[in-house]
């Protein structure tokens, strides 16, 4: 697996829709576009292929620019992800790994692609990194930050006040560029979102436009920050349904458990049921280590939660279930002042 490195537009880009990019761009593509100010920004999109709504905000940022007949105001590093997932619109194919777990190392060809383009987009510094996603489940717009740092906690926040902290899984993107520069990732919503596009755009937009990062004084005034606690995950090979308690299943959800996401679900609320008492549900905390029974408590055949939490990214998608997680637990997390005192 290349990486395809352009210095100009590819013939067709901006007019190209997610489903046929592959025409335009074979595999993995870097795109360095020159602007009035350096460093560049970097701009990643697609690492899931069927989370178009980062792509089309790009496009109708270099649209406008070119309309207008003017040079953009900061120059541009575009990664676009996996155009081969988008052309069957899933999140990977099969037999590809994830293409936001595999930047922080490893020996497969994903792995060495991520290595180029680190090794690419780092040769003369960015100003800032920004991958952007679309959720499989009801989520409202947020920003996720890997670290507690005041810049990528302000980049953030110009997306929306509510954000993630959160440091598993490992591999993400975001949290590789953080080492060095200002790293976020924003979701936009599911790709029908009719917000999501405009929000993204604008954002993009503004941030084209910025000399700096505004600072942030610290102490989290109007943000709304969560820390990832827990990814709930089911077996591999249980079968799964939602909306109600159904024979033939391993576990069933309840009814739009995606539209719990980003609100406080008190302890004991159901959240399912376990039809198979041979097989358990695992919530694996940011060490790696699987705390399930400090989240869940199985009575008779029901699911309830043995403390409260926030879920995120909790979705109905059966094949996103089983790719990735059902979803998050969060807490509330206190931001600290910036900078320390003393
Ligand atoms: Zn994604």
């Amino acid at each position: 697996m290349n990486l395809n490195v352009y210095d100009r537009l590819p013939e067709g880009f901006l007019e190209t829709g997610f489903r046929e990019l592959e025409r335009v761009l074979p595999g993995p593509s870097l795109i360095r576009l020159a602007g009035q100010a350096d460093p560049p920004l970097l701009l990643a999109t697609l690492l899931h292929g069927n989370e178009p709504t980062g792509l089309m905000a790009v496009q109708k940022l270099l649209r406008s620019y070119r309309d207008a007949g003017e040079k953009l105001p900061r120059s541009l590093y575009l990664f676009v992800g996996n155009p081969a997932a988008a052309a069957q619109n899933v999140r990977h194919l099969p037999g590809q790994l994830d293409f936001n777990r595999i930047w922080d190392g490893g020996d497969r060809p994903e792995h060495r692609m991520a290595g180029e383009l680190k090794r690419l987009a780092m040769e003369r510094g960015l100003f800032a990194s920004i991958d952007i996603h679309n959720t499989s489940g009801e989520n409202p717009h947020y920003g996720c930050v890997n670290k507690i740092d005041a810049a990528c906690i302000q980049l953030a926040s110009l997306f929306s006040p509510k954000l993630i902290y959160f440091t598993r899984p490992k591999g993400v993107l975001s949290s590789a560029f953080a080492e060095h520069v200002p790293s976020i990732t924003i979701e936009s919503g599911k790709p029908e979102d009719p917000y999501g596009l405009p929000h993204v755009y604008a954002f993009l937009c503004r941030v084209m436009t910025l000399d700096a990062i505004p600072q942030w004084a610290g102490g989290g005034d109007g943000l709304e920050v969560f820390h990832s606690i827990g990814r709930v995950q089911v077996p591999d090979v249980s079968r799964i349904g939602f909306s109600e308690k159904r024979n033939g299943f391993d576990f069933c959800f309840i009814d739009h458990i995606d539209q719990k996401n980003f609100s406080e679900l008190p302890a004991n609320a159901l959240i399912g049921w376990r039809l198979n008492p041979q097989l358990g549900l695992r919530v694996i905390d940011e060490s790696g280590q699987d705390v399930a029974e400090n989240f869940l408590v199985y009575e008779n055949e029901e699911i309830r939660l043995k403390r409260a939490v926030v879920p995120s990214m909790f979705t109905q998608d059966e094949r996103i279930v089983h790719q990735d997680c059902l979803g998050y637990f969060m807490e509330p997390y206190e931001l600290p002042h910036f900078p320390p005192a003393g």
